[in-house]
C-alpha cells in the first residue's frame, strides 16, 4: 500500500561525549523534519547523521541542564538556526556550566542562548509528530520527559509509545539525587505520579544506558518500591 518508508518515524540513538548521554535524532521521513534532544557532544557527529537522513532540525531540545546533556547545544544551534529549549528550572544550572566542568575535569562548553523555556503539560510539534513535555524533577529541578504518544493512523497497531527520559529514569535504575538541587523525593514522586502512569508496552529511551519499557520498569526495578511511609 503505502510506500513503507513514509510512515516510520527515523530515530537514531547516538551516545556522545566522555558520558556517553544518549542523543537523539527524532525525524518525519516524510516532511524530513526533526528534533534533536540532549546533544551533550560531538555535534559534528549528530549533524552528520541529520545530513544522511536529510533532515531540518525544528528544535534541540535538553532534558536538563547537565553538562553531559547540553554540551553541543551552541555547535548544534549555530549550525541549524533551530531554538534550544529547555525547562526554566534548569537555568540556574545552565548557567553554571563552568563550575560543572570543573567538578568533572573538562573545558566548559560556550553556552547557547535559551529560546523558549518548556513548562510541564507544552507540546513539541514538527512534521507529522508531537511530544509532550512532562517535568518530572528530583535528577535536576527542570528535568523533563519527552512522551511521543503512539500516532492514531496506526492501523496496524505495532508502533507504541516512546518516553525521552533524560536522567530521571533509567533500565533497572533511578537518576542520581546527589548533585545540586537533587530530591530522591521529587524524583520518586515524578516517576510514581507521571512516569509510571503511562502504558506497560511504552519503550523508554534513558540519557544514558540501554533501553526498557513502562512495563518493565514498573515490574523489576528495585528503586521503585514503594515506602510505607510514602505520603503521597
Ligand atoms: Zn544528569
Ligand atoms: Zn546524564
Amino acid at each position: 500500500m503505502a510506500d513503507p518508508k513514509s510512515g516510520k518515524i527515523i530515530h537514531e540513538i547516538l551516545p556522545v561525549g566522555m558520558l556517553q548521554c544518549n542523543c537523539s535524532i527524532i525525524g518525519d521521513p516524510q516532511t524530513r523534519e526533526a528534533l534533536v534532544v540532549d546533544p551533550g557532544d560531538e555535534a559534528a557527529r549528530i549533524l552528520e547523521l541529520l545530513a544522511k537522513h536529510a533532515l531540518t532540525v525544528k528544535a534541540i531540545v535538553s532534558t536538563h541542564a547537565h553538562i553531559d546533556h547540553v554540551g553541543g547545544l551552541r555547535k548544534m544551534q549555530q549550525a541549524t538556526g533551530a531554538p534550544v529549549v529547555m525547562h526554566g528550572d534548569d537555568m540556574d544550572l545552565y548557567r553554571h556550566l563552568d563550575a560543572q566542568a570543573a567538578w568533572i575535569g573538562m573545558r566548559a562548553p560556550d553556552p547557547a542562548s535559551v529560546d523558549k523555556l518548556l513548562r510541564e503539560g507544552d507540546t513539541l510539534r514538527w512534521g507529522r509528530f508531537e511530544a509532550n513535555i512532562m517535568h518530572t524533577p528530583g535528577h535536576t529541578p527542570g528535568s523533563i520527559s519527552l512522551y511521543l504518544a503512539p500516532p492514531h493512523d496506526d492501523k496496524a497497531g505495532a508502533d507504541v509509545g516512546k518516553l525521552l527520559a533524560g536522567d530521571t529514569l533509567f533500565a533497572g535504575s533511578i537518576g542520581r539525587t546527589d548533585l545540586w538541587g537533587g530530591s530522591l523525593e521529587q524524583i520518586l514522586r515524578s516517576i510514581h505520579q507521571k512516569l509510571l502512569l503511562l502504558p506497560d508496552e511504552t519503550i523508554v529511551y534513558p540519557g544514558h544506558g540501554a533501553i526498557t519499557t513502562i512495563g518493565q520498569e514498573r515490574a523489576d526495578n528495585p528503586f521503585l518500591e514503594l515506602p510505607r511511609s510514602s505520603r503521597r
